[in-house]
């Protein structure tokens, strides 16, 4: 049986959450609709239907728990609810939320997917309660011990976050959609593991996959060194160093283990 991503939008039909500035000048459920369609079609294109599926749900039935009792019922693996940041006009950067441990390291990947397609302020993972005195809570326990997550990849309220998400929108749908189908189907599939090691003396970081992007200034990485894998573009591999998703860059797959 296939890998399931079950992607929820944000907010309803009747009341559409927050409102992004120009250029992208929607509301929170109509933009994040369209991006949910965008991951759907690109999960068609990339992922055998057999290996890896995405499916929408939305609230405007039953609210959240009316969304994720279908998207249970549907058999999702995992759920990525959508949204985006709203605050005072310098407020920016990428936050994702998450309430249990399992989905923990499944925001840890999406969160650096998602900080590496839009190149944002990183405001890091968090619980409900540590981004906004509990905002989101009641979506992400809904899942059980499945892992879910929150998104706000940029803030709508920001000037140049509304320019970097309307500019990157496919390459953000992409990165989410890269990033979990990796984070399902990697132990089951192909037998890759998340964690690999430098196996090189040492390892260049870039910026994107190939030898034309730029060297990180952070790198390179010494023999031995630890890392985890977020997006495979093979024979290259995004990876993340520690564990706040901070450091991220790409290596070439050759030089781990
Ligand atoms: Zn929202």
């Amino acid at each position: 049986m296939s890998k399931r991503l079950g992607i929820v939008v944000g907010h309803m039909k009747s009341s559409k959450g927050a409102q992004a500035v120009a250029p992208i000048s929607a509301q929170e459920y109509d933009w994040n609709t369209d991006l949910a369609e965008r991951m759907v079609a690109i999960a068609k294109e990339d992922y055998a239907a057999t290996k890896f599926e995405a499916e929408i749900f939305f609230r405007n039935t039953g609210g959240v728990r009316g969304a994720y009792g279908r998207a249970k019922e549907w058999g999702a693996d995992a759920t990525i609810e959508l949204h985006f940041n709203a605050h005072v006009p310098a407020a920016n950067g990428t936050e994702t939320l998450y309430v249990s441990a399992p989905s923990k390291p499944f925001a840890q990947v999406v969160h650096a997917a998602t900080l590496s397609a839009l190149e944002l302020k990183d405001r890091g993972i968090k619980t409900p309660n540590e981004a906004s005195g509990g905002r989101g809570y009641q979506s992400l326990v809904q899942m059980g011990p499945k892992p879910s997550i929150i998104t706000e990849p940029f803030f709508g309220s920001n000037a140049r976050d509304a320019q970097a998400a309307h500019a990157h929108k496919n390459g953000l749908a992409r990165a989410q959609i890269d990033a979990a189908a990796t984070y399902l189907l990697k132990p089951f599939d192909n037998g890759d593991d998340l964690n690999w090691q430098v196996k090189a003396t040492t390892l260049n970081v870039r910026g994107g996959p190939g030898v034309e992007y730029e060297k990180l200034e952070w790198g390179p990485l010494k023999l031995g060194q630890k890392v985890v894998l977020i997006r495979r573009r093979d024979p290259w591999f995004l990876i993340q160093l520690g564990s706040d998703g901070s450091k991220t860059g790409y290596v070439h797959s050759d030089f781990l283990v």
